[in-house]
């Protein structure tokens, strides 16, 4: 029999009826015939939530206690989901990721998946049963509860998709697949039929919410293919791409297309240029500070002795914490700003040519905007700019790229 992975995001399992609606979404695919494991993510702001409690009792919470509290979210959805789909007369059975044998390293608050070792699920499918497991959560080698980062249910959907051999990994949410934009920003913004790992990867990374950035690393490792729909939307038909987005290996487009512009707020902006003879330092020690608080770098860009790096903030908890130390020990020699956004358009050989850098630019300068940065890869180009323009900028952007592109010269 064919196995199929479902993921269900926070707001599709937010409350009791929407947890029975995604009850009865199961046992609708059980009945075409599969073999079932359904990942859920904690119910709506849960995780939020418990990171709100975690900060009235300590600034800096302790990471690994916080992973002891927000492990709790998806472990009330996955009992509740598996009661649901009993009460439609289907057999379930949950399990913790610890249980299901994700195992991670032991980074607390965004651990990464080492191994997946998935003998008690491949047991209960045998069994016929459908197996409901706990998102964004593991255990590490020394059996510490660990979390995966923000969005990590959808990792460990992937994972354990290729761990059992899954024919394909859907991931369910209250959108109907990736835009071109994210739809509350853009209303001109499109769904996008088919997309390579590497695109949906990069947008990801820039801040689209659809799927998370690692996940979709693991299903480019292994070869699977994500369906994104909405939980809402009828079961993927014999074209999943007809009402959803499919991410796979993809035949190249037309290269230096864009395929989507996202944004990103939640960014620190940290440049250090050693002040001398004040207070020399070298980068390293400013770079083995931050692994020390296990700050996670986006973009890292060293030139002569100035270094600058965009850190995500989403799986940082303990910011006053590094910013003390970082004043401590290098003093003016290292600035944090905190008005800055992200602002990147992504599309496979994008910066052939310097076209959709100057195009873009040139876009973003016409309305006043300041850059303080750009950066690209192969897939990707990136613009700092001040936070607060950043909903126009991706407006501007979308015009310029999407609504409006400019046919490549022949
Ligand atoms: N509940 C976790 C979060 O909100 C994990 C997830 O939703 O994927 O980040
Ligand atoms: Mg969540």
């Amino acid at each position: 029999m064919s196995i199929v992975v479902q993921k269900y995001g926070g707001s599709s399992v937010a409350d009791v009826s929407r947890i029975k609606q995604v009850a009865d979404r199961v046992m609708r695919t059980r009945r075409e015939g599969h073999d079932l494991v359904v990942v859920v993510s904690a119910m709506g702001d849960t995780t939020d939530d418990l990171l709100g409690l975690a900060k009235q009792v300590s600034p800096n919470p302790n990471r690994r206690e916080l992973d002891m509290l927000l492990t709790a979210g998806e472990r009330i959805s996955m009992a509740l989901l598996s009661m649901a789909i009993r009460e439609l007369g289907g057999d379930a059975i949950s399990f913790t990721g610890s249980q299901s044998g994700i195992i991670t390293n032991d980074r607390h608050v965004d651990a990464r998946i080492i191994e997946v070792r998935p003998f008690r699920v491949q047991d209960e499918l045998a069994r016929g049963k459908i197996v409901v497991i706990a998102g964004y959560q593991g255990v590490s080698y020394r059996r510490e509860v660990t979390t995966l980062g923000r969005g990590g249910s959808d990792t460990t959907a992937v994972a354990m998709a290729a761990a059992v051999g899954a024919d394909y990994c859907e991931i369910c949410s209250d959108v109907d697949g990736v835009y071109t934009a994210d739809p509350r920003v853009v209303p001109a913004a499109r769904r996008i039929g088919t997309l390579s790992y590497e695109e949906t990867q990069e947008l990801a990374e820039s801040g689209a919410r659809v799927l998370n950035a690692q996940a979709v690393e693991f299903a480019k490792e292994q070869g699977i293919a994500i369906y994104a729909r909405a939980t809402s939307s009828p079961l993927p038909g014999s074209d999943p791409s007809a009402d959803g987005s499919v991410v796979r290996r993809h035949p190249p487009r037309m290269p230096g297309a864009v395929v989507g512009v996202a944004s990103e707020r939640d960014v620190l902006v940290l440049h250090a240029v050693p002040e001398r003879p004040a207070r020399p330092f070298a980068l390293q020690d400013v770079l083995a500070l931050l692994d020390e608080h296990h700050v996670a770098g986006k973009q890292l860009h060293v030139s002569g002795e100035r270094l600058t790096l965009v850190i995500s903030r989403e799986n940082l908890h303990e910011e006053a914490r590094v910013r003390d130390a970082l004043a401590a020990r290098f003093g003016q020699g290292v600035r944090i700003s905190d008005t800055l956004g992200a602002i990147s358009v992504v599309g496979t050989g994008i910066n052939a040519s310097f076209d959709n850098v100057r195009r873009g630019t040139e876009a973003l300068g016409a309305q006043g905007m300041s850059i303080d940065g750009i950066a690209t890869s192969s897939f990707r180009i990136t613009w700092m700019i001040d936070r607060s323009r950043l909903d126009e900028a991706v407006r501007l952007l979308h015009v310029t790229f999407i609504e409006q592109p400019r046919q490549p010269a022949p």
